[in-house]
C-alpha cells in the first residue's frame, strides 16, 4: 500500500518503548505522513518521511488564529497479529465536517484512509500487543500562511502523527466522579462545537482544571444558553439509561462533537433491541430520574476509554450516586463488545472493521 506515496525512510529508528509503561501520548514512531495544500494546485506530494520538526515562520496563521482540525483513532493488533482499524473512513469523513466549518478545503476521503493504512504498515513494528494496548493515530490539518490578516488561508499542512499508548483501564473499568459544570460552557449553538478543532479543547482546560482541583475526574458540560440541557462528559459524548431506555442528547442544535463511539453505541444498542433516544435531556430531569429510582446508568463514549461510567454527579453541591458507583451491566457489555470487535475477538457483523 504505501508503494502510493513516496517514502524517505528513517535511518536512525529510535528504540521502542516499554509496553507496561506506554501511558498515552508520550512516544511517537519513526515515520510520520505530510501533504501539502496550495490554492489552485489542491493537495499535493502526500508523502512518508522521518518523523520530526517542522519548521514553521513565527507568523504562520495557525498559531494566532486557529485555523486547525484534528482526529483521533487507534489501530489495534489481534492475537493473530493482524492490524486492525475501527470505521477509518468514519474519521475521514468527520475531517471534512470540521474542514467545512473551519474553511479548509475538503481532504479525499479514501486518499487519507489509504495513508492511514500506509503510515501505519510503515510503523507497524510500533503497534504494541499487550493486552489493550494499542497505536493510537493522530491526523491533523493546520494553516500554514505566514500572514496576520484576518481571513482563512491559502495554504495547509496534512499530518498523521503515531504514538503507541497504554491500556485505558490497566485496573480495569472504573465508574469516575463527575461535576456539573454551571458557570463555564464548552460550545454554544452557532459555534464550533460539531467541528474537532483545538479551541474547543482550549477552552475546556479551566472548567476540567477547576474540577480537578475540588476532586473530580472530569466536568458534564450544560447547554450555553439555558444551562440546563445536558451536552458532553470532558471531551466524551455521555448516554444514560432510565428505566430500561437509553438516552443521548441530540446532535442537532451543533453544539455537540458526534463521536463514532457514540454512532457505534447507539447501533450495537439498537440491534440488541435496546430502546435509544436521541433528544435534549436536562439535567432536572437526570436528578428526578435519580429521585424516582429509574436512573440505572450513566456513562461517556469516546475513541480513548470507549466506556467511561459516571459514577457519582455532582450538581450545585447535590452529589447523587448511580448503580452505587459501580458499572451497569450495559456499561459492560458495550465496552466488552466493541473492544472485542476492535482486537478481532468478537465477529464484527457490522463492518466496522478495516485490516492494514
Ligand atoms: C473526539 C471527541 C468525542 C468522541 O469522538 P469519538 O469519535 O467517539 O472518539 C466526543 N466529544 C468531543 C468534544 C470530541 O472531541
Amino acid at each position: 500500500m504505501q508503494a502510493n506515496f513516496k517514502v524517505e525512510k528513517n535511518n536512525m529508528p529510535k528504540q521502542k518503548p516499554d509496553e507496561k509503561s506506554l501511558g498515552f501520548g508520550q512516544y511517537f514512531t519513526d515515520h510520520m505522513f505530510v501533504m501539502d495544500y496550495t490554492e489552485g494546485k489542491g493537495w499535493h506530494d502526500p508523502r512518508i518521511v522521518p518523523y520530526g520538526d517542522i519548521a514553521l515562520d513565527p507568523a504562520t496563521m495557525v498559531l494566532h488564529y486557529g485555523q486547525a482540525i484534528f482526529e483521533g483513532l487507534k489501530a489495534y493488533k489481534s492475537d493473530e497479529g493482524k492490524i486492525l482499524l475501527f470505521r477509518p473512513e468514519k474519521n475521514m469523513e468527520r475531517v471534512n465536517i470540521s474542514n467545512e466549518r473551519l474553511c479548509i478545503p475538503p481532504i479525499d476521503v479514501d486518499l487519507t484512509v489509504e495513508a492511514i493504512k500506509a503510515i501505519v504498515e510503515m510503523d507497524s513494528d510500533w503497534v504494541p500487543s499487550a493486552e489493550d494496548t494499542s497505536l493510537y493515530i493522530r491526523p491533523f490539518i493546520i494553516s500554514t500562511d505566514p500572514f496576520l490578516g484576518v481571513r482563512p488561508s491559502f495554504t495547509y499542512k496534512f499530518m498523521i502523527i503515531l504514538s503507541p499508548v497504554g491500556a485505558y483501564y490497566p485496573e480495569g473499568i472504573n465508574p469516575v466522579k463527575i461535576y456539573v459544570e454551571n458557570n463555564y460552557v464548552r460550545a454554544v449553538k452557532g459555534g464550533v462545537g460539531y467541528a474537532k478543532t483545538p479551541g474547543n479543547y482550549a477552552a475546556s482546560l479551566k472548567a476540567q482544571m477547576e474540577a480537578q482541583a475540588k476532586g473530580y475526574t472530569q466536568v458534564l458540560w450544560l447547554d450555553g444558553l439555558e444551562k440546563r440541557y445536558i451536552e458532553e462528559v470532558g471531551t466524551m459524548n455521555v448516554f444514560f439509561k432510565i428505566d430500561g431506555e437509553v438516552i443521548t442528547p441530540t446532535l442537532e442544535d451543533g453544539s455537540i462533537l458526534g463521536g463514532i463511539t457514540r454512532e457505534s453505541t447507539i447501533q450495537l444498542l439498537r440491534h440488541w433491541g435496546v430502546k435509544v433516544t436521541e433528544r435534549r435531556i436536562s439535567i432536572e430531569e437526570i436528578y428526578q430520574a435519580h429521585e424516582d429510582q429509574k436512573l440505572e446508568e450513566a456513562f461517556g463514549t469516546g475513541t480513548a476509554a470507549v466506556i467511561s461510567p459516571i459514577g457519582e454527579l455532582n450538581w450545585n453541591e447535590k452529589i447523587i450516586k448511580i448503580n452505587d458507583g459501580k458499572t451497569g451491566e450495559l456499561s459492560k457489555k458495550i465496552y466488552e463488545t466493541i473492544t472485542g470487535i476492535q482486537y478481532g475477538k468478537v465477529k464484527d457483523e457490522f463492518g466496522w472493521i478495516q485490516e492494514v
